[in-house]
């Protein structure tokens, strides 16, 4: 099913690509010629996708929080435009209450909206864009940034595209204020060794990327703060003296109100 959706979204970035060389959901809903409305609509929604007098209506949000970049607005309408295309949501929509309200940036666990998800993240960073553009194994917060810049979508939609389709091992933890909201680890780092990662944040190594950006670190310019670390730091089943617990390079992304991005991936340099 998910397969299905990213062939989707993969080739319709072909269909409405542009420039950057993914795909685009201005050009896709104006290529559909569906009414895009952007505005503040403070926090009432990200975005909302609206079946009404026989017509689809889009609305993202693009005021009153300046942690919405341009890169999330992007993301959020991308999402919307998975509704759309994808046949059962724009069904639903059209056939239910008619206003699909999103909850969008891999934070819901609505099939729908994961659905919506996946499907931005392909249509905005398609695999094979992707590859052309990086090809080292050795990517990290760098890589990511750029293509969260490249590609105009948020951090998150850029870092889970790098740890899905670039060649190498890698841990996302997304962090709240002081909890993890979600923990990504590639599935053959997983299988290796089945381990969850710390959940608070009074757990970190005092002076590691993740702490420092936390606790209002002044952020270099390149846009985070990298530390090495070990791995059982992070991982608590880890035993210091275990031969498992390698050196791991740790890189945070700060996210303003969306939180903190930490990057955990093997040192192999
Ligand atoms: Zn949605």
């Amino acid at each position: 099913m998910n397969e299905d959706i990213i062939q989707l979204a993969e080739n319709l970035a072909e269909d409405h690509k542009y420039a950057g060389g993914g795909g685009d959901p201005h050009i896709g809903f104006g290529d559909y010629e569906v009414d895009l409305v952007e505005d503040d609509f403070y926090n009432a929604f990200e975005g909302l996708l609206r079946y009404k007098d026989g017509e689809f209506q889009v609305f993202i949000n693009t005021g009153h929080n300046h942690s919405r970049t341009k890169g999330r607005c992007r993301f959020t309408a991308a999402h919307e435009f998975g509704h759309y295309c994808i046949k059962s949501h724009r069904d639903s929509i059209r056939s239910g209450k008619g206003t699909h309200f999103s909850k969008s940036g891999f934070q819901s666990k609505e099939p729908m909206e994961r659905e919506a998800d996946i499907f931005a993240a392909h249509f905005l960073v398609p695999t094979k864009a992707l590859q052309k553009r990086h090809k080292s194994p050795n990517w990290g917060a760098m890589e990511i940034l750029d293509v969260h810049a490249h590609f105009e979508t948020s951090v998150t939609c850029a870092a889970l595209r790098c740890q899905a389709s670039l060649p190498g091992n890698s841990t996302l933890i997304l962090w709240g204020k002081t909890e993890v909201r979600w923990q990504r680890m590639d599935r053959d780092w997983w299988f290796d060794l089945p381990a969850r990662s710390i959940r608070n944040s009074s757990l970190l190594a005092n002076g590691s990327a993740t702490e420092k950006v936390l606790n209002g670190y002044p952020i270099p310019d390149e846009g985070y703060v990298r530390t090495g670390t070990t791995r059982s730091h992070w991982f608590p089943r880890i035993a210091p003296w275990s031969t498992k617990n390698d050196i791991l390079i740790e890189e945070a992304i700060p996210l303003g109100d969306y939180g903190v991005l930490t990057i955990l991936r093997p040192d192999c340099r």
